[in-house]
Formats: C-alpha cells, structure tokens, sequence
C-alpha cells in the first residue's frame, strides 16, 4: 500500500505527528504495536490538560480521534525492517504486509532496560519509579530510595531528597568520600543493596504492581 507518509509508532509522539499529517491533506499510515513505554503506570501525570488520566485511554482517545480523518489508516502491528530506495520508503511488517511511503517517522519509542535484581521487575511503574516529576508527588514525604546507576545517581539522590528521607542504594559500588562529593550527606549512603533488598521486599518497601497503592515504608 502507497501512502504520503508511514508512522512507526502510535504512541504519544506518532498520533501527534499522524494527526497534522492527515490535517495537511496527505495520506498518512501508522504502525503500532501497542506497548507505550509508561503501559506500566495507572495514571500519567503532568501531561497538559490530562493529569491524572490512564495512559492507555490517552492513546485510545487519540486513536479515535485519528479515525476521524478519511485519509489516515491505523495498523495493529510490527514493523520488522525499513529502508529507503531512491526517493520511497518501504516498510515491512510481521504480516507480511509492505508498505511505501515518501515520508518516514520514526515514533517507536525507547525501551527501559532494568537492573537484573529480583522483584524489581514487578515494582516498575508502581513503587519502583523513573521520574519524580511524573510521579513523585504521590510519594511525598515516604522514604525513599535511588538505585545507584552511574556518577549521576549522586546528583539524583540529592534531587529525590526533596520529595522525602532518601537513601542511595549503591548496588556494590564504591561510596564516594565526602571531600568528592560535598553535598551528600553520609546518612544517604547504603553500600550493600544486595544485602537489603531482601528485607526490603519483605518489609513491603517494595510492593508487588498488582497492589493498587504505593508501598508505605515501616
Ligand atoms: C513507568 C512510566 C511512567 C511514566 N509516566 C509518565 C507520566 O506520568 N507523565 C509523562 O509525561 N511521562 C511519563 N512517562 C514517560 C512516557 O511514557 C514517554 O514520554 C512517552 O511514552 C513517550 O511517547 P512515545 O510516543 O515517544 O513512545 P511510547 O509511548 O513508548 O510509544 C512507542 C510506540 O511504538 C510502538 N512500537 C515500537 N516498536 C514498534 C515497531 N517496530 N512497530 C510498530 N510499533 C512499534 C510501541 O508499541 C508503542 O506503542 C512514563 C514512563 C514510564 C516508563
């Protein structure tokens, strides 16, 4: 199928994009998957005129809203490879379908890689967070932890510590002294994850996404 330009990605960003497309008069065709990155998370916060509301009913609502529109098409699939000849693009999907385009956005999203550490898999988007802006305030004043990732986790620490008591898990790695790291206080540091993270998930600072609510801390 021929189309002005194909969507990879029908998400945030790709309905973004497909709606001014199809507003542009040009036929527009996108590709979706369905596994938006915050698919983890029961609300989605801080989003202009949406704050609070269920990411999924966000991106069925755009969906339908891009229904609307005679020239674009939606796809439920998987697009497995790309690649431009001359001037066309040529999409192929886990169907079988190809599709061609002069237009290609790229609107597939990252993936979160997370630490191999057990139960944290199940905690992401729930009690296990990647940003306290989206969902910080809901934390407010529980105690909190950041798990080391790299040098930045200091500076991280010492942000999250603005939302609530923080400790940084060092995950085995080295704590730094305090003439290299002036601002941290030595109450944050915790050296051992390993060692704590079984307590942890026994005393429920951890809780399981089937929970509705965040772990409160004993
Ligand atoms: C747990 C969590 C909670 C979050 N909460 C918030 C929040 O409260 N507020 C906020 O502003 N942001 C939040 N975010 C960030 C938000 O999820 C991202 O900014 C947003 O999803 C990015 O949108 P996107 O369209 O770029 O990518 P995504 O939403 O990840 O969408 C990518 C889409 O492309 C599809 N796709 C991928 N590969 C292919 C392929 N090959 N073929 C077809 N389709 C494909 C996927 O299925 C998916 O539907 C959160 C993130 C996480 C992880």
């Amino acid at each position: 199928m021929n189309s002005d330009a194909i969507v990879i990605g029908g998400s945030f960003a790709g309905l973004s994009a497909a709606i001014y497309i199809a507003r542009a008069r040009r036929t527009v065709c996108v590709i979706d998957s369905g596994a938006p990155r915050n698919r983890f998370a029961g609300a989605s916060h801080g989003f202009f005129g949406q704050d609070g509301q269920p990411p999924q009913a966000m991106i069925s609502a755009a969906k339908q809203q891009l229904a609307n529109y005679p020239n674009a098409r939606l796809i439920n699939g998987y697009a497995t490879a790309a690649e431009q000849m001359s001037e066309r693009f040529t999409v192929q999907l886990a169907s079988g379908e190809v599709l061609r385009a002069t237009k290609l956005v790229l609107a597939f999203g990252v993936s979160d890689v997370l630490p191999e550490i057990p139960g944290l898999a199940s905690c992401w988007g729930v009690s296990l967070l990647h940003c306290p802006y989206c969902h910080g305030y809901e934390f407010a004043n529980k105690r909190l932890g950041v798990l080391y990732a790299g040098p930045g986790s200091y500076r991280h620490a010492t942000l999250i510590s603005e939302w609530g008591p923080t400790t940084l898990y060092l995950n085995g790695q080295r704590i730094l002294t305090r003439m290299r790291w002036p601002s941290l206080p030595s109450e944050v540091l915790r050296s051992n994850l390993q060692e704590l993270l079984r307590p942890l998930l026994n005393m429920g600072i951890f809780q399981h996404c089937n929970s509705k609510r965040v772990a409160t801390a004993p």
